[in-house]
């Protein structure tokens, strides 16, 4: 089971991680909502598992125009 990395904004794919190198803990997820793991994280039929980050460029952009989004998760 592989877990992949995608930006939420402009779906870039980030990356894929083992899951068993993935740390729910350690990557904040634990600490969201129910509400907010359903939008961040999704499962697909093969059993593996999207995450939504927001990729550099991104980041860059909401940093410069924090209002263009709205509030948002950044996981790391
Ligand atoms: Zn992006």
């Amino acid at each position: 089971m592989v877990i992949k990395y995608e930006c939420r904004h402009c779906h870039t794919g980030l990356g894929f991680l083992p899951a068993e190198q993935v740390d729910f803990k350690r990557l904040g997820v634990l600490q969201l909502s129910p509400e907010e793991q359903n939008n961040l994280i999704s499962y697909d039929e093969q059993g593996s598992i999207s995450i939504s980050v927001i990729c550099e460029d991104c980041q860059e952009a909401l940093r410069f125009n924090p209002n263009l989004h709205g509030y948002e998760y950044i996981i790391q």
